[in-house]
């Protein structure tokens, strides 16, 4: 059995069987923009065909352990569990202004070891297969789809690395943005690093409209290391660079993550840090308060908000806008990684 989201395969399978190349069109609008998600509905192809696609395209490899919605309706978690038995999540927040953004993942745990995240936690599993991405983004959009609304933005800040499973990655977001199958704008489509150099100059090349973010969290190598063993291999002198070029080639703005933790990353003096880092720069923080999990809930508490606002204003005098993120999860384990460490 092969995923229907694998386009050449599909193609190459009508061509075999004797079917007009048009029946790909077909199916891909009963797919992708009805939500059909049973081959026996697509009413526009022949009953011959429906039976063959139905004994060797799948629809969904992935199956929902588990889906849980926050309380205030805002944001709902979605827990998969892969063929081979695996756990990765997706988040759907619904913003109050009507805008519908989800996270999805792109690997089965992480290799990166960010001392604060509950992901790396369950080591790298495996890079998931593009189609596994899809689904996730397929999933949701169905779901939103029985609410009358429709999934607004895509980003890539799930359970990952994305540059570390590019290939997949790049296959993913070319389905999300085609406009004859999941038809997001580029723009609306943001892939979150925590750095991989090599993955940053393709990425503006391949997808100079698609939107970048950073997870720096430390305006110096001392505080990075000690959090983020990816600025071991990538410093932040080396990573400034990669961005310069990237700006340079695209003129998009990047954001830049920066996830406050208290006694860690907070200390004053480094806000003047950051704007020094960032300013004259095509960038955007995000500040985001640590959502504390229970491994690290003894070492590692949220910035209070007074802290993170005096940070706001330090980056201002240096012209670096910055926004302070909401957190909307707390009660469902949203943050990175944590459904999924629990099972
Ligand atoms: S913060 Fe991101 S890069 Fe770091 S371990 Fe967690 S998922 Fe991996």
């Amino acid at each position: 059995m092969f995923s229907i989201h694998d386009e050449a395969l599909v193609k190459d399978f009508l061509k075999q069987n004797k079917f007009p190349p048009f029946r790909y069109a077909q199916i891909e609008n009963a797919i992708y923009k009805n939500f059909v998600s049973d081959y026996w509905d697509i009413q526009t192809i022949p009953k011959e065909l429906r039976e063959k696609l139905n004994n060797n395209f799948f629809y969904y490899s992935l199956v929902t352990d588990h889906i849980v919605t926050s309380d205030n309706g805002q944001t709902t978690k979605i827990l998969f569990k892969t063929k081979d038995g695996l756990f990765i999540e997706a988040v759907i927040m619904r913003h109050l202004t009507g805008r519908n953004t989800l996270c999805v993942s792109s690997q089965a745990g992480c290799p990166m070891a960010c001392t604060f995240c509950a992901t790396w936690k369950l080591w790298l599993q495996r890079n998931l297969e593009f189609y596994e991405i899809i689904e996730q983004v397929y999933y949701a959009s169905e779901l939103l789809n029985k609410e009358w609304t429709i999934l607004r933005n895509v980003v890539y800040m799930g359970m990952w690395e994305p540059f570390l499973n590019y290939e997949n990655v790049k296959k993913s977001i070319e389905i999300i943005c085609d406009q004859k199958k999941l038809n997001l704008a580029n723009r609306r489509v943001t892939v979150s690093t925590c750095g991989i150099i090599p993955g940053i100059n393709k990425f503006g090349d391949d997808f100079p409209q698609t939107s970048l973010a950073i997870s720096l969290h430390a305006p110096n190598d001392e505080i990075r290391k000690s959090i983020m063993p990816v600025d071991l291999t990538y410093n932040l002198d080396k990573l400034m660079k990669s961005l310069d070029l990237y700006v340079e080639k695209t003129n998009k703005r990047i954001f830049y993550e920066y996830i406050m933790i208290n006694w860690v990353n907070d200390n004053i003096k480094l806000a003047s840090e950051l704007g020094e880092l960032l300013k004259g720069k095509l960038a955007h923080v995000n500040f985001i308060p640590y959502n504390s999990w229970e491994w690290t809930s003894g070492s590692y508490k949220s910035t209070p908000r007074f802290i993170i606002e005096k940070f706001q204003d330090i980056l201002e005098k240096y012209g670096v806008p910055s926004t302070i993120r909401t957190t909307m999860w707390d009660d469902i384990d949203a943050a990175c990684g944590q459904l999924a460490s629990k099972k």
